[in-house]
């Protein structure tokens, strides 16, 4: 189990070396004051104070800002369902024949978007094809532009559903509004908060009342402690929680985002939750996806979400980054391959029939 709120625990104030006799005295009132105990250890420099009792309301940075207060430590971290610390197991998610956050690595794929059930179908069969056991396509999709293609939106829902009907995958999904987080987990296997809604605070308490899996991505531009502050808002109701690294803004302009791989080390350190690699809209560019997708395998993570795309010429999202059929199975060989040393668990590839270059399959419906 997790740390509770009102477990007791230990903080420890060391002084700096000019500390004075005043300081010390402000500090035992101020300990006082708030019923906690202390116990004082005076060494030749400094003077560490012990601080027991209920520090669950206590923020390190008012305790280090008193005066002759050089450091802090101990304080219980903020987010005590998604540490890892008084935990004795890494959660697990269970994903068709495969577990989220066991040695299993696990490969979500497809398009960037749901653009029709025709798409949405070739795309399942494809995926399928190549043993795949869970789809992504995005229903509601958060444009920078109102012009561009917004998504097929609830009605895309009922689609998916329809998919998974008539092929057997499972499918995931990205939803942006709090009224749709319902129905989305009626009709769909996983759900998404999207990198811009990690900070959507209405919508991490709705994803929260919902017993669905929930993919919460890394906003492009919050720290890893904000991340899992976010997934602590669905841990309040939802313990089926899945971090996703994504990439964030930086100076670079050599790609989208840049992938933190920093940030899947960190977060194994930090929490039993799986974490997932998004390699396609760090790279924003596919030749780049497969190298960031083996960096994340190699950092330590769980699985990845690949964007692949029958045809991505005429993708209506993000078809630059979309993997054709050849490129995610050479892709998914080498995932294999470095996932196996490390002991990791993949699912075995069914056809092969195109995993060399070649030209992108004809259209099988108008675009
Ligand atoms: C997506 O996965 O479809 C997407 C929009 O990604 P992100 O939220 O990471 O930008
Ligand atoms: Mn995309």
């Amino acid at each position: 189990m997790s740390r509770q709120p009102n477990e007791p625990a230990t903080m420890v104030l060391i002084l700096t070396p000019w500390a004075t006799e005043q300081d010390m005295q402000q500090l035992f009132q101020r300990i006082e004051d708030k019923g906690l105990d202390r116990v004082v250890y005076r060494a030749q420099v400094r003077t560490h104070i012990h601080v027991l009792g209920d520090l669950s309301g206590e923020s390190e940075t008012q305790w280090s800002a008193q005066p002759g207060v050089e450091q802090v430590y101990g304080l219980p971290k903020p987010y005590p369902m998604a540490n890892k610390t008084h935990r004795r197991a890494h959660t697990r998610i269970p994903v068709g024949s495969q577990q989220l956050g066991s040695e299993d690595f696990v490969v979500i794929a497809g398009p960037c978007a749901l653009e029709s059930e025709e798409q949405g179908l070739e795309a399942a069969r494809m995926m399928k094809g190549l043993g795949i056991e869970i789809m992504r396509a995005s229903c509601f999709k958060p444009r920078t532009s109102p012009y561009s293609f917004q998504g097929l939106g609830v009605e895309g829902l009922h689609i998916l559903s329809r998919i998974r009907e008539a092929t057997g995958i499972l499918v995931e999904t990205e939803v942006m509004d709090v009224r749709d987080v319902e129905i989305a987990s009626e009709l769909v296997d996983v759900v998404r908060v999207g990198a811009r809604n990690m900070q959507n605070f209405d919508l991490l308490k709705e994803m929260s009342r919902i017993r669905t899996p929930v993919i919460v991505k890394r906003g492009a531009s919050n720290s890893i402690k904000e991340f899992l502050l976010a997934a602590e808002y669905i841990l309040q109701g939802n313990e089926n929680v899945i971090l996703c690294e994504r990439g964030i803004r930086t100076f670079e302009t050599g790609y989208r985002n840049t992938l933190d791989v920093g940030c899947v080390a960190v977060l194994k350190q930090e929490t039993h939750l799986p974490v997932i690699v998004d390699p396609s809209h760090a790279a924003g560019n596919k030749t780049l996806v497969p190298a960031l997708s083996l960096a994340g395998v190699a950092a330590g993570a769980d699985g990845l979400i690949v964007e692949v795309h029958p045809h991505p010429s005429v993708a209506l999202c993000d078809g630059d980054q979309a993997l054709h059929r050849f490129q995610f199975e050479n892709l998914m060989r080498d995932v294999r391959g470095v996932a196996a040393v490390l002991g990791r668990r993949t699912l075995p590839p069914l056809s092969t029939g195109f995993a060399t270059p070649g030209p992108e399959p004809a259209l099988s419906v108008p675009a």
